[in-house]
């Protein structure tokens, strides 16, 4: 989508640092870490987050979760936490759907 930059990501019109690709997927360092290992797994057609998937997206999506596993393991830990920000309110600040896998370090509790 114009003027998505994780889009432009996927596309590779912007560079990052990736970490696993194959025709559906891609996973890449964030720039702003915060964690050892921080990484951004996303979907490489363009959906907005997590309300706006359907049924259609039911393959690719089960798809992207059990690559998360092997994902972390690539980026050095097997022990990490994932998550999708889904909303301003929530801190989605990026609209393209993606999951941070955050690990690498013992994180803080999260309230729940
Ligand atoms: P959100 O707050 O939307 O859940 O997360 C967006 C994430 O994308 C942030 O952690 C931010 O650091 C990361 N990010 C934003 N723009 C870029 C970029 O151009 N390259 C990379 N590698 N990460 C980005
Ligand atoms: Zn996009």
């Amino acid at each position: 989508m114009d003027g998505c930059i994780f889009c432009k990501i996927a596309e590779k019109t912007i560079p990052s640092e990736i970490v696993y690709e194959d025709d559906q997927i891609l996973a890449f360092k964030d720039r702003e870490p915060q964690a050892k290992v921080h990484i951004l797994v996303i979907p490489k057609i363009h959906i907005e987050d997590l309300n706006s998937l359907s049924e259609k997206n039911s393959l690719l999506i089960s798809r992207l979760l059990l690559k998360v596993s092997e994902i972390a393991k690539k980026s050095g830990t097997s022990s990490y936490r994932l998550l999708s920000n889904c909303g301003k309110e929530a801190g989605q600040e990026v609209f393209h759907l993606h999951f941070h896998i955050l690990g690498g370090e013992k994180l803080g509790k999260i309230r729940c």
